[in-house]
């Protein structure tokens, strides 16, 4: 793999390219320009290229349509399809930076700017190494796959989503897949927790604040939800570890936020003077974001939350409550022994001689369309970068590291792809 050293310069280069395109998700921006650049750089290297717009998926408009590229390279013999899988899209700069977000500078051997991390550094390695394989290995058997897809940031329903009901991920076209998100280039994501959001609202009764007794306050129902979580919920999750290798080790167990609560009048704008007027809350919202293990059952999840708000129903008078589901993925983490894990276990130690650490994520990405609308099992996530950079302010990609993985993914390609 000497040749990907010699790609060095080139792969600095398309990772700055990549970078320089503000791929913003929210909105969705420039995914047409990014995809196309992509389509030009891989058709030229003898890809079958396709753009495909993930029409009427949430956030799909004219002014912002949900553009996915996926290109294709045949070997000389039928054989297995190994599939490679970047999010186009990145995340809101945010404040704090001391680089340009979309300059791509190149300094002390690290490419500053949004998603240079997460993950067009991973995305850059992949074309390099399957290019780099092209060119050792033009007689091959089975087929390289290359895709950039849209909305990874916001639950990826216009990019691997959309694919993967349409047959992109199906079991006979893509045997292997290499999701290059920043995991670290000597470690193998094997999969993610599952994910439980829900609303939970409390309903009371609008009065005069200072005849409480006239109404009935949401606020208060709230509050003792929160305290039976405090009691009951919150311990019970904790004594709930997992054998998933999930990093880091806090997230080891069930874990539960509350992302937000809201209860009674609406917040004024900062530059409103007045007081506010007293009133009884009738309602009081909270948003929990449980993330769950493989050895739970999503109902499961969904009735201890049901338990939570049944038992303060039972000590309170008037207590009503209505729980609304808004979201929820699976958990999924694929075999050790899937050939696409012992393939690249095998290529971090010729590359790096060291054994690989086997870690499950925290969230959930893109796998999760692959595992549950494409059925397919032989899937990991392995790239460079440093998980702890990704949506922080100066994100960074170091060149060595995307050099050294782009190495073991065009060494496992050797491996899989079997070439004559
Ligand atoms: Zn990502």
């Amino acid at each position: 793999m000497d040749r990907i050293d010699r790609k060095r310069d080139d792969l600095i280069a398309l990772t700055q390219d990549l970078v320089r395109i503000p791929t913003l998700n929210p909105p969705g921006e420039n995914y047409r320009e990014i995809c196309e650049y992509l389509r030009d750089r891989l058709a030229s290297r003898g890809f079958d290229v396709e753009l495909v717009r993930g029409e009427g998926t949430p956030g799909d408009s004219d002014k912002y349509p949900r553009w996915n590229v996926i290109a294709r390279y045949e070997g000389t013999q039928v054989g297995e399809c190994v599939h490679f899988n970047s999010h186009i899209d990145v995340v809101d700069v945010g404040a704090g930076w001391t680089t340009d977000p979309f300059g791509g500078e190149l300094k002390d051997g690290k490419i500053y700017g949004r998603g240079t991390c997460d993950m067009k550094g991973g995305l850059a390695a992949s074309i390099i190494a399957a290019e780099a394989f092209l060119e050792i290995c033009p007689d091959f058997t089975g087929a390289i796959e290359i895709s950039g897809t849209a909305d990874e940031e916001s639950g990826g329903y216009g990019g691997v989503a959309y694919l993967a009901e349409k047959g992109y991920f199906s079991p006979e076209r893509v045997q292997h897949v290499i999701i290059p998100e920043p995991l670290q280039k000597d470690r193998i994501c094997l999969g993610h927790r599952g994910v439980y959001w829900a609303e939970i609202e409390t309903h009371g009764e609008i009065a005069h604040g200072s005849m409480p007794f006239l109404g009935d306050c949401a606020v208060r129902h709230m509050g003792a939800v929160l305290h039976e979580m405090e009691a009951s919920l919150y311990p019970q999750l904790a004594q709930k570890r997992t054998e998933m290798p999930v990093v880091p080790e806090g997230a080891r167990q069930s874990t539960m936020n509350i992302n937000s609560i809201h209860g009674g009048q609406a917040e004024q704008e900062t530059d409103f003077t007045g007081l506010p007027s007293p009133c009884v809350p009738d309602s009081c919202r909270v948003i929990v974001d449980r993330r769950f293990l493989i050895e739970e059952d999503v109902e499961d999840v969904a009735q201890e939350l049901r338990t939570v708000l049944e038992t303060v129903k039972h000590q309170r008078q008037n207590f009503r409550y209505d729980m609304r589901e808004l979201f929820r993925v699976i958990p999924s983490m694929t075999d050790k022994n899937a050939p696409v894990v012992t393939s690249v276990a095998k290529a971090i130690g010729d590359v790096m001689g060291k054994q690989p650490e086997y870690v499950v994520s925290p969230g959930t990405y893109d796998q999760k369309h692959i595992d549950r609308i494409g059925k397919l099992k032989n899937c990991i996530a392995y790239g460079p970068g440093l998980l702890e950079m990704a949506h922080k302010p100066d994100e960074f990609v170091g060149v060595d590291d995307m050099i050294d993985s782009a190495k073991v993914m065009g060494q496992s390609l050797i491996d899989l792809l079997k070439p004559q």
